[in-house]
């Protein structure tokens, strides 16, 4: 077994527990869920734009002088065992680990102990040691602490495939309820806007994506706050992605009582947030009910269907590529095969759909006009 220089660090790693709850750190983030009781669980598999990766989850330290009301590591949680680990040793683990090919990718993240930007540059640090000295190429996703300076932000996007800076909430408001030593436009936002500026500035270099996270449902957050400000990210800072995760109370906080966010909710808030961003739909497009939340008991895109195209459907002759999009089941992918197809015939049929590759036709039948006529649909037999 590789593993024996750094012993005592992987038992560090290890004892730092459920360090990522609420930071997933790939594309598939309903997957990354766990609690660490060894160190197989601070390694994920992640979805990442380089493939499947099985990612170490850690951070530099588990202490922290902020005061977060859901955080296990918040300042004065004497509950929580804190564990520190240096750079250097956190660097060499990586590289003993990567070496052993336990782990192809790391996130890292950390408590906030003696300012944001001391801490950031212990992140920094680690992430050139991984990157200079052990010559690791491969997916490190590193985290931004509220506040960090430009220089700080700009060297990390240069060292990182991902950033994330966490809002955590939609506004201020919702933000005090949740963490109230963060400051919603000058620490969190701000950082995503200087990531879209030094993006602008430095267009030839390669630097990393940014994305962002909300903790949803202990503080009255509503879906179309929620939402809003993710599209507002989507369009005016580069935010590549928007995470969503659930509520779940941690015993011993502050928030213990509150009751845990469906995860229905983080379900239907993805579904929403891949329409906002990869559909281009509009935030008024989203069938929201009156409490500003959207149903979860069907996928918004369904919801809008029944409230807009059962009455008026899509004709698949003529419909715009964006307004072919606005039919369940059909994506990107299938919207693109209907237009190339009837630039040489018609579209008459849902058979037709499906020798174009598009699964499940019949679900979008309700909603459709084939050459001028609604399509056959089964009825249900009870
Ligand atoms: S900043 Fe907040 S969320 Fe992050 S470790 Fe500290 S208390 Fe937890």
């Amino acid at each position: 077994m590789l593993i024996q220089s750094t012993p005592d660090t992987i038992t560090q790693i290890r004892q730092m527990g459920a360090v990522t709850l609420y930071e997933p750190a790939g594309d598939q983030p309903q997957r990354e869920r766990y609690q660490a009781h060894s160190l197989a669980d601070c390694i994920t598999n992640v979805s990442t734009p380089k493939g499947s990766k099985p990612l170490l989850k850690t951070m530099i330290t588990t202490a922290c002088e902020r005061n977060c009301y859901y955080c296990p590591f918040r300042a004065g949680h004497a509950k929580t065992k804190r564990v520190t680990i240096s750079p250097e040793k956190l660097a060499q683990a990586f590289d003993e680990l990567q070496r052993a090919r336990q782990v192809d990718g790391m996130f890292l993240s950390s408590g906030i102990i003696k300012g944001s930007v001391t801490t950031q540059d212990k992140l920094i640090d680690t992430v050139e040691i991984v990157r200079k000295r052990y010559g690791y190429r491969g997916y490190i996703h590193l985290k931004i602490m509220p506040g960090a300076e430009y220089d700080q932000l700009y060297r990390a996007m240069q060292l990182a495939d991902r950033v994330s800076v966490n809002l955590e909430a939609p506004t201020q408001e919702r933000l005090n309820a949740l963490a109230p030593k963060k400051d919603f436009a000058n620490e969190l936002l701000r950082m995503l806007q200087l990531a879209q500026q030094i993006k602008q500035q430095h267009p030839q270099e390669k630097l990393a994506n940014t994305v962002t996270q909300f903790v949803v449902g202990a503080v009255g957050d509503t879906d179309l706050e929620l939402l809003a400000l993710s599209e507002r990210l989507y369009r005016q800072t580069g935010v590549v992605r928007a995470y969503y995760s659930a509520f779940s109370p941690v015993k011993h906080t502050p928030l213990e009582n509150v009751a845990a966010t469906h995860p229905l909710r983080e379900f239907r808030l993805y579904q929403a947030s891949f329409l906002l961003r990869d559909y281009r739909w509009e935030l008024e497009d989203l069938p929201f009910v009156q409490n500003g939340n959207l149903r979860t008991d069907i996928d918004p895109k369904k919801a809008y269907a029944e409230l807009h195209l059962r009455q008026n459907p899509v004709e698949i002759m003529s419909a715009s590529r964006e307004q072919l999009m606005r039919v369940p089941n059909i994506g990107p992918r299938s919207a693109d095969a209907i237009i190339r197809a009837r630039r040489t015939g018609r579209i008459s049929d849902l058979a037709h759909l499906r020798q174009l590759g598009m699964r499940a036709p019949e679900q979008a039948a309700p909603y459709v006009l084939l050459d001028g006529r609604q399509p056959p649909r089964q009825l249900p037999l009870f």
